[in-house]
């Protein structure tokens, strides 16, 4: 961070001043992990508000949390790290109130069966985090002969019955954001990227892409008031897509769904046919050390239950890890904004176990990439969750002392090994 008095790195080589200014590189630390958790915070307020929901508290906090960072205006450790905590605190608010807004408009999620590939003829593929843009172009492609697979975060989008009732909303393809160009180039059809994690495009297939809302890319069409007139007759006029459908794979488990089977999880869970759950999920990215997350997973014992969400879990989704009991061993949330799904979920258990969150058996891997992830992190710092496994490595914005607060008040640790992790969680 620049600090403005210093005219230097505030906290860096160059400044003079610590102590005096107060930007020693520890407030530097935690304003950057603020702003950069706002960001998640205006994300999820963003698609709330365009959903027709909006909450005083989120509002009031972003203003007051990016105000807390101007130049010379708090210089207290203390008080940073209160924002954080607050700032978790919001956004699970904010989670709460996209949840609710899209199960209000769209119904409440179950778990639904998904074809993974593509289905000869027409096609476009959706990108991003948007359900209304999805919703709005399945309304105005109905009838045209286009299909609509989703991409990424999208792929939720299939469990909410009032946006899988379109007949044409034919499956999923493709990944994490990461293997856009490659899986974009692959795909013959026409491409909309509604929001971020959408990457700037080849030249192959940049005059078939389109972009809505806020995302925006050089030389590639942008639409307006979400007519998607554009991008459907770029649909039509491209050759059709290989009927190749590849695989099945679910999703839609809301916390609704989850607490249907809570009966059936805690008997299981004492008849000692459950041994453990894992929340593993959250962002992927390009790093090579994020295999480690594929290879956690199918190392598990299948005693145990995987919870998961965000794009992180393309990792392992394909993987058929079967059930126990009719209980499925891979349990797919959605987006990672219904990761206040998963706390719903943890704070149920917990109630029928008549114990603390972090009594029950279950233990957070989670993979970060970009601010949202940061936002979900303070989230859980919030509710007072620990021992979280965070990876593939550390935020590089928390300093040596940052770092040190967090694994002494919330034994938040670093990933090691597959192995070696789950043999230091199930012993
Ligand atoms: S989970 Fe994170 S990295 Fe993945 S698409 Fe969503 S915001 Fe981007």
């Amino acid at each position: 961070m620049f600090c403005y008095q210093c005219e230097q790195t505030a906290g860096g080589t160059g400044c003079t001043k610590v102590g005096v200014c107060g930007k020693n590189e520890d407030i530097a630390s935690l304003q950057d992990t603020l702003i950069i958790a706002l960001k998640g915070i205006a994300a999820y307020a963003y698609h709330a508000r365009e959903l027709g929901a909006h909450d005083e508290e989120v509002d009031a906090f972003l203003a007051e949390g990016l105000f807390t960072t101007l130049t010379n205006v708090n210089f207290d450790l203390g008080s940073h790290i209160d924002l954080l905590l607050k700032a978790g605190e919001v956004n699970l608010k904010a989670m709460e109130m996209l949840s609710k807004a899209h199960s209000s408009r769209f119904g409440l999620p179950t778990p639904t069966r998904v074809k993974v590939g593509t289905e000869e003829g027409s096609g476009i593929v959706v990108t991003g985090h948007d359900m209304l843009d999805l919703y709005e172009l399945l309304v105005q492609s109905e009838g045209t002969g286009v299909k609509v697979y989703t991409h990424g975060e999208m792929l939720p989008a299939h469990g909410y019955p009032e946006l899988r009732k379109f007949k044409h909303l034919a499956g999923n393809y493709g990944t994490a954001w990461q293997n856009q160009r490659r899986e974009f180039e692959e795909f013959s059809g026409a491409i909309l990227g509604t929001t971020n994690c959408v990457l700037t495009p080849k030249e192959s297939y940049r005059d078939r892409m389109f972009t809505c809302g806020i995302a925006r890319l050089p030389g590639v069409r942008h639409i307006e008031g979400r007519d998607f007139r554009p991008v459907i007759e770029k649909a039509l006029s491209l050759p059709p897509l290989p009927d190749d459908v590849k695989a099945t794979t679910t999703t839609g488990f809301h916390h609704q769904a989850v607490l249907g089977l809570a009966e059936k999880i805690v008997g299981a869970v004492k008849d000692g046919k459950i041994r453990h759950f894992f929340l593993v999920g959250g962002c992927d990215g390009q790093k090579p050390g994020r295999s480690y997350y594929t290879e956690f997973v199918q190392r598990l014992p299948k005693d145990c239950v995987v919870l998961t969400l965000g794009c992180g879990k393309y990792r392992f989704n394909y993987l058929d890890l079967g059930d126990i009991d009719g209980i499925p061993r891979l349990i797919d949330m959605g987006q990672c904004n219904d990761a206040y799904s998963a706390i719903q979920v943890a704070v149920a258990l917990a109630q029928a176990f008549n114990c603390g969150v972090n009594d029950l058996p279950l233990t957070l891997v989670l993979s970060w990439f970009e601010q949202k992830a940061v936002s979900i992190l303070l989230t859980l710092l919030h509710l007072g969750i620990k021992n979280i496994r965070i990876g593939p490595s550390l935020p590089a914005f928390f300093t040596t002392n940052v770092l040190k607060t967090l694994q002494d008040n919330y034994s938040i640790q670093p990933l090691t090994t597959p192995e070696a992790d789950i043999e230091a969680i199930l012993g």
